[in-house]
């Protein structure tokens, strides 16, 4: 496949925006060859600039369940936008939206929109600090919650360390103020709180973990972290950011059955256009302004055309729908493990619901990021520029998962992974 326009488009961006995007995975950087261009979409197809297409797993990171510019989302936008694009005023689709949020995440009472998960994260925990008057955040190794000062840090020499930035321009007294664990630890986690657990403002966790690799965690891990929240009066928020609308009950809270004191959404509850959300009970959320002190604001919060793709996206999402992602997902996960069982690669699919993942093995599934072998990223660069080659379009990096989507089916997955094996033949004449 010919991909000579992107690449040209690719050096043109690269005089005017930084590293030529705008987000830094899209830049290609731990993958072979440039960015590909995209020039337009529509389900679980796009077409890029020089005219190919290609099957496309990565889906906007995470937002377009049901694919690419779906008819009825488009149609919602396009209606609400003839009326105004932004009022900066309350209007109904904020309460529509909300009320669906609260259908779903039974621990919600209120919600605060905002316009990306960063910004939803970095909210709640300011929320959390608030209500408690503490200071302490907890997160783990191998989770992320997009850009936020106080948890781009990573664990310092030994246990309960008290974090180091991972990124400069952030302020020792600012990542200092967070203590990172591992994953899969309850031991760590009793340590930590038994140390300082009264000082603990909140622990904040993807409760699947989906942003290094696909990290699933035990159940009694996740129980244990509940109960010591519990214990020392630290609020526990589940960042699901990416997990939120991928199970028939709301978040992966519902799918295990443990209820988080703050809840953090973006990506699908905006059907493709930005927003972000945080809910709790009322009695936290009443500490958020105007009822309460703790400041919080946004020009463009609760934009009426994103509630309105949010709103269609989410109304889209019905039993059925979760029940042909499910077959879908299992489709898949039958299909390319047994190719790569074949041509004994290195590799196991890692599919909950709707996300997956391609693990580099043998061995057991990681739980923890200091568990996923390092020899991944070289293996997965060869087989995301051969799948791409034919037609299949995978995130540009070894830690990102793959997303289904409503738009995809049953063609598309066994394509995928006919288009694997073709890969590792070619892969394994290499050798
Ligand atoms: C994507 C993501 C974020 C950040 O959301 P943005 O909209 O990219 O700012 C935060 N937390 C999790 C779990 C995510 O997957």
């Amino acid at each position: 496949m010919d991909r000579s326009i992107s690449s040209q488009l690719h050096q043109e961006a690269n005089r005017h925006l930084v590293g030529g995007v705008n987000s830094p995975v899209r830049a290609f950087k731990s993958v072979h060859g440039d960015p590909i261009y995209f020039n337009r979409a529509s389900g679980a197809i796009v077409e890029d600039a020089d005219g190919n297409s290609l099957v496309d797993f990565v889906q906007s990171w995470g937002p377009l369940v049901h694919g690419h510019a779906h008819p009825e989302i488009i149609k919602s936008i396009s209606e609400v936008m003839a009326k105004g694009t932004s009022f900066g005023a309350p209007h109904i689709g904020e309460i529509e939206l909300a009320k669906r949020v609260k259908e779903r995440f039974p621990s919600i009472d209120l919600v605060r929109f905002v316009s990306s998960g960063t910004e939803a994260v970095m909210s709640a925990v300011r929320l959390a600090r608030g209500y408690t008057g503490r200071d302490a955040i907890v997160k783990f190794e191998g989770c992320y919650h997009g850009h936020v000062d106080s948890l781009m840090v990573k664990s310092g020499s030994g246990l309960a360390t008290f974090g180091i930035s991972s990124s400069p321009g952030i302020p020792d007294a600012t990542s200092g103020t967070t203590i990172v664990l591992p994953l899969d630890d309850e031991g760590a986690l009793e340590y930590v709180f038994n140390d300082n657990g009264e000082n603990i403002a909140a622990v904040i966790i993807e409760p699947l973990p989906a942003n290094n690799g696909l990290l699933i965690q035990r159940k009694e891990f996740l129980e244990k972290l509940r109960s010591l929240c519990d214990e020392y009066g630290s609020l526990l928020i589940f960042d699901e950011v990416i997990s939120g609308f991928r199970f028939p009950v709301g978040g992966y809270a519902g799918h295990i059955g443990i209820e988080p004191d703050i809840t953090t959404l973006g990506k699908v509850i905006g059907g493709g256009l930005p927003v972000g959300a945080y809910g709790a009970s009322r009695e936290i959320m009443s500490v958020l302004s105007p009822m309460g002190p703790v400041y919080q604001a946004g020009t463009l919060s609760g934009n009426p055309l994103a509630m309105a793709a949010g709103v269609a996206t989410i109304d889209l999402l019905d039993d059925d729908a979760y029940e042909f992602l499910e077959g879908l997902g299992s489709l898949l996960e039958r299909e390319v493990g047994s190719v790569l069982e074949k041509h004994s690669f290195p590799m196991r699919l890692v599919r909950i619901g709707s996300l997956f993942w391609l693990s580099p093995g043998p061995g057991a599934l990681p739980r923890r990021s200091d568990e996923i072998p390092d020899n991944g990223s070289k293996l997965y660069a060869d087989v995301h520029l051969g799948l791409l080659q034919r037609g299949y379009m995978m995130a540009p990096s070894s830690y990102e998962i793959g997303f289904l989507s409503t738009s995809h089916n049953e063609e598309h997955v066994i394509g995928l992974a006919k288009a694997l094996d073709g890969v590792l033949r070619d892969l394994g004449d290499l050798l």
